[in-house]
Protein backbone atom coordinates (compact mmCIF):
# COMPACT_ATOMS: atom_id res chain seq x y z
CA UNK A 1 0.00 0.00 0.00
CA UNK A 2 1.05 3.47 -0.89
CA UNK A 3 -0.11 6.71 1.28
CA UNK A 4 0.34 9.69 -0.33
CA UNK A 5 0.95 12.80 1.86
CA UNK A 6 0.31 16.35 2.29
CA UNK A 7 3.64 18.53 1.54
CA UNK A 8 5.49 19.03 5.03
CA UNK A 9 6.39 17.21 8.25
CA UNK A 10 3.48 18.28 9.98
CA UNK A 11 0.83 16.36 12.06
CA UNK A 12 -0.23 13.87 9.06
CA UNK A 13 2.96 12.20 8.25
CA UNK A 14 3.80 11.95 12.28
CA UNK A 15 0.35 10.37 12.85
CA UNK A 16 1.02 7.98 9.98
CA UNK A 17 4.20 6.75 11.13
CA UNK A 18 2.76 6.72 14.68
CA UNK A 19 0.14 4.39 13.33
CA UNK A 20 1.05 2.65 10.19
CA UNK A 21 4.32 -0.32 10.10
CA UNK A 22 5.79 2.17 7.50
CA UNK A 23 8.18 -0.08 5.36
CA UNK A 24 9.49 2.90 4.07
CA UNK A 25 9.50 6.60 2.50
CA UNK A 26 10.14 8.28 -0.71
CA UNK A 27 10.43 12.21 -0.25
CA UNK A 28 9.16 14.25 -3.20
CA UNK A 29 10.11 17.62 -4.17
CA UNK A 30 10.27 20.20 -6.57
CA UNK A 31 12.86 22.27 -8.11
CA UNK A 32 11.40 25.78 -6.82
CA UNK A 33 11.17 24.77 -3.28
CA UNK A 34 14.23 25.12 -0.98
CA UNK A 35 15.13 22.02 -1.52
CA UNK A 36 17.36 21.56 1.25
CA UNK A 37 15.24 22.46 3.98
CA UNK A 38 13.01 20.32 2.96
CA UNK A 39 14.91 17.48 2.29
CA UNK A 40 16.30 17.92 6.11
CA UNK A 41 12.77 18.58 7.36
CA UNK A 42 12.31 14.96 6.33
CA UNK A 43 15.22 13.19 6.67
CA UNK A 44 15.41 14.03 10.45
CA UNK A 45 11.34 12.81 10.75
CA UNK A 46 12.24 9.57 9.24
CA UNK A 47 15.63 9.17 11.62
CA UNK A 48 13.72 10.03 14.46
CA UNK A 49 10.80 7.81 13.64
CA UNK A 50 13.08 5.05 12.73
CA UNK A 51 11.96 4.70 8.82
CA UNK A 52 14.00 3.67 5.74
CA UNK A 53 14.00 6.37 3.05
CA UNK A 54 13.91 4.50 -0.08
CA UNK A 55 14.80 7.84 -1.96
CA UNK A 56 13.71 11.46 -3.59
CA UNK A 57 12.01 12.12 -6.56
CA UNK A 58 11.92 15.83 -8.01
CA UNK A 59 8.70 16.59 -9.45
CA UNK A 60 8.09 19.18 -11.99
CA UNK A 61 11.49 19.28 -12.66
CA UNK A 62 11.97 20.50 -15.88
CA UNK A 63 9.94 20.50 -19.49
CA UNK A 64 10.84 18.32 -22.65
CA UNK A 65 10.94 20.08 -25.80
CA UNK A 66 8.71 18.37 -27.63
CA UNK A 67 10.95 19.03 -31.08
CA UNK A 68 14.03 18.51 -30.04
CA UNK A 69 13.55 16.87 -26.95
CA UNK A 70 16.00 19.15 -25.01
CA UNK A 71 15.37 19.28 -21.17
CA UNK A 72 14.44 22.82 -19.99
CA UNK A 73 14.48 23.63 -16.59
CA UNK A 74 12.35 26.18 -15.83
CA UNK A 75 12.05 26.33 -12.18
CA UNK A 76 16.05 26.75 -12.55
CA UNK A 77 18.93 24.41 -12.23
CA UNK A 78 18.04 21.51 -9.76
CA UNK A 79 19.82 21.11 -6.50
CA UNK A 80 18.33 17.32 -5.59
CA UNK A 81 21.38 15.68 -6.52
CA UNK A 82 23.26 17.51 -4.62
CA UNK A 83 21.20 17.61 -1.33
CA UNK A 84 20.74 13.54 -2.19
CA UNK A 85 24.13 13.33 -1.92
CA UNK A 86 24.74 15.11 1.55
CA UNK A 87 22.25 12.60 2.74
CA UNK A 88 23.26 9.69 1.45
CA UNK A 89 20.30 9.06 -0.43
CA UNK A 90 19.30 8.15 -4.15
CA UNK A 91 17.47 10.32 -6.59
CA UNK A 92 14.41 7.84 -7.65
CA UNK A 93 13.44 10.01 -10.53
CA UNK A 94 12.74 12.96 -12.31
CA UNK A 95 8.88 13.65 -13.38
CA UNK A 96 8.72 16.52 -15.98
CA UNK A 97 5.87 18.79 -16.55
CA UNK A 98 4.08 17.74 -18.99
CA UNK A 99 0.44 18.23 -21.10
CA UNK A 100 0.60 14.29 -20.58
CA UNK A 101 0.30 14.00 -17.23
CA UNK A 102 -2.59 16.63 -16.97
CA UNK A 103 -4.59 14.59 -19.48
CA UNK A 104 -3.83 11.51 -18.05
CA UNK A 105 -5.32 13.15 -14.89
CA UNK A 106 -8.30 14.79 -16.33
CA UNK A 107 -9.55 11.25 -17.62
CA UNK A 108 -9.05 9.95 -15.01
CA UNK A 109 -6.44 7.05 -16.20
CA UNK A 110 -2.90 8.14 -14.40
CA UNK A 111 -2.46 4.72 -13.75
CA UNK A 112 -2.33 3.92 -17.54
CA UNK A 113 0.15 6.63 -18.30
CA UNK A 114 3.43 4.89 -20.17
CA UNK A 115 6.62 6.66 -18.96
CA UNK A 116 9.66 5.39 -17.88
CA UNK A 117 10.02 8.25 -15.37
CA UNK A 118 9.84 6.41 -11.80
CA UNK A 119 11.30 3.18 -13.37
CA UNK A 120 14.03 3.31 -10.94
CA UNK A 121 11.70 4.37 -7.49
CA UNK A 122 9.67 1.14 -9.04
CA UNK A 123 12.34 -0.91 -8.46
CA UNK A 124 13.40 0.21 -5.47
CA UNK A 125 9.52 0.03 -3.87
CA UNK A 126 9.77 -3.85 -5.48
CA UNK A 127 12.81 -4.37 -3.59
ZN1 LIG B 1 13.82 22.33 -29.07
Amino acid sequence: MIVDMPPGTGDVPLTVFQSIPVDGIVIVTSPQELVSLIVTKAVKMAQMMDIPILGIIENMSYVECPDCKKRIEIFGKSHVEEVAKEYGLSVLGKIPMTPAIAAACDAGEIENLETDWLAEAVSKIEQ
